[in-house]
């Protein structure tokens, strides 16, 4: 046999809960497995590319944009040149994002090819931004130094020299996952992910949602300045950033309260830092605005795109930063071979038309109505076993009630956070239903298909759940792999 060499660890672990199926095809919310005897069955697709399906495996008009693009010979990789389909995308996007949010004010936008990194990118944006803030305030308390007695200088000086360097800080709310890269995973809450890396990179804080104007003025670093005579205090630019999902999705589809989002806002507006708002799985329709944010009203100074904008073939990211807080001359310090490539944006554009042409916000608040409905009627059955339903749109989870004290097998593997996995393996053998936990919540299942997912679809779920909930009630046992 040969050997395996591309994560066989992970597969291994996949193998023992029965998911490690083969798919050799997709359209739609349908994957084909591939079983060992050669037989191609089809699963229904709930986990959506964790976010990435709005369209769908393969959508046609994807597809065909796609091979039209190749048949052309546009040359994909073109960089240092002129990218007009890089800003007819990031104008499609602008223009959508203008609407939902009733506003005017251009967006830039700086391409990438995964979440993380355009994540990456808002990060080192901020801080650069925060950099000439910090620059500039310090030649404003050099200028008035200039003229005070000499003594006082010195001592204003003494007092602030060590904290201009002071590093920066990124705020984010507690339950956060914004990719893991070695930044970014810093400001991804779960501490399995993030702790063995953090000595790599400036760790983030993490902000209870009730507790936002206190934990801004917690980080408050001042200088001192000499104005009229007198010695004044002046605050350091120390925050760079709040990074925010909408709705979390990692984290156990938590949909962000409007009030949260309003007292980050104030926040952000008195502190002069900008709102990063991460839409890299809310984003592209999938909970009824293009825009996730906008159904609570929260304009980020920085909204990041990703998943979904690659049309579910190409990989592509964005990070998007309104013009007012946008630094040029970040463009000649950041960029990667892979972005803004010709193929990624020419089916970001494709896939920005397609959603407006179906209606893919509308279907997703349709389609997501059904699906709520389908899993709220099994939580009113099962109510011993499930504890919630919540989400947005096609952005749904199921709470299950934590397992991890319950005797035997099921208690064990709830306690080891793999209660989900072994019901995602369950599900996908015994009822051909593809679903997965959320990475950092592992009793919550989360549900992101397309917005052409079906009544009959919906229904092959509920019996699967209905299943798994009669089991968790009854007979555990029933739903250990093998
Ligand atoms: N931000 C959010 C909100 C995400 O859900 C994810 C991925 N789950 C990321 C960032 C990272 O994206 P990627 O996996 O493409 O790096």
């Amino acid at each position: 046999m040969e050997p395996r060499l591309a994560e066989a660890h992970l597969g291994g672990l996949l193998s023992q809960l029965g998911l490690d199926a083969e798919y050799v095809r997709g359209e739609a919310d349908t994957l084909w497995w591939r079983r060992p005897s050669g037989d191609e069955v089809p699963v229904v697709d709930f986990v959506g590319g964790y976010g990435s399906l709005v369209l769908g495996h393969n959508h046609p008009e994807i597809v065909k944009h796609a091979q039209e693009v190749l048949r052309r010979q546009v040359p994909v990789h073109a960089q240092f040149s002129y990218h007009p389909y890089a800003n007819d995308l990031a104008l499609a996007l602008n223009r959508v994002l203008w609407r939902e949010f009733d506003t005017d004010e251009p967006y830039s936008a700086i391409f990438a090819s995964t979440g993380a990194e355009a994540v990456e990118v808002a990060l080192k944006h901020a801080e650069m931004a925060r950099g000439a803030r910090v620059a500039a305030l310090r030649e404003e308390i050099e200028a008035h130094l200039a003229d005070a007695p000499a003594e006082l200088a010195e001592r204003v000086r003494e007092h602030n020299e060590d904290r201009y360097d002071a590093p920066p800080v990124f705020l984010t709310l507690e339950g956060s996952f914004h990719g893991k890269l070695a930044s970014s995973v810093q400001l991804t809450h779960n501490a399995g992910y993030r702790l063995p890396f953090r000595t790599l990179a400036v760790q983030a804080r993490f902000v209870s949602g009730g507790e936002v104007a206190k934990e801004v003025e917690a980080c408050r670093v001042t200088l001192l300045d000499v104005q009229d005579g007198g010695l004044v205090e002046r605050d350091l630019p120390v925050i760079a950033a709040f990074f925010v999902e909408p709705i979390q999705g990692e984290g156990g589809i938590h949909v962000l309260d409007t009030g949260v989002a309003a007292d980050i806002r104030a926040a952000a507006d008195a502190g002069g830092f900008p709102v990063v708002v991460d839409e890299i799985q809310t984003g592209v329709g999938r909970t009824g605005a293009f825009f996730a944010s906008s159904h609570i009203g929260l304009l980020g100074d920085y909204v990041l795109l990703a998943k979904a904008l690659g049309g579910g073939i190409a990989k592509s990211a964005v990070t998007l930063m309104r013009q007012s807080a946008y630094v040029p001359d970040f463009e000649l310090l950041h960029s990667s071979t892979f972005a803004k490539d010709a193929f990624s944006c020419l089916i970001g554009s494709r896939v920005v038309e397609l959603v407006e042409q179906l209606d893919a916000c509308g279907r997703a608040a349709e389609r997501g109505a059904a699906l709520e409905s389908a899993l709220r009627a099994v939580q009113a059955d099962f109510p011993t076993v499930v504890a919630d339903v919540r989400g947005r749109g096609l952005m749904l989870g199921l709470e299950f009630h934590d397992q991890s004290g319950a005797a035997g097998p099921v208690g064990e593997l709830a306690g080891q956070g793999l209660l989900g996995y072994v019901l995602a393996g369950y599900l996908l053998n015994a009822h051909r239903v593809r679903v997965f936990p959320t990475a950092s919540a592992s009793h919550t299942l989360r549900f992101e298909p397309s917005v052409f997912i079906t009544d009959e679809e919906i229904g092959q779920l509920a019996t699967g759940l209905r299943a798994v909930c009669t089991a968790l009630r009854d007979n555990p046992f029933a739903l250990l792999p093998g």
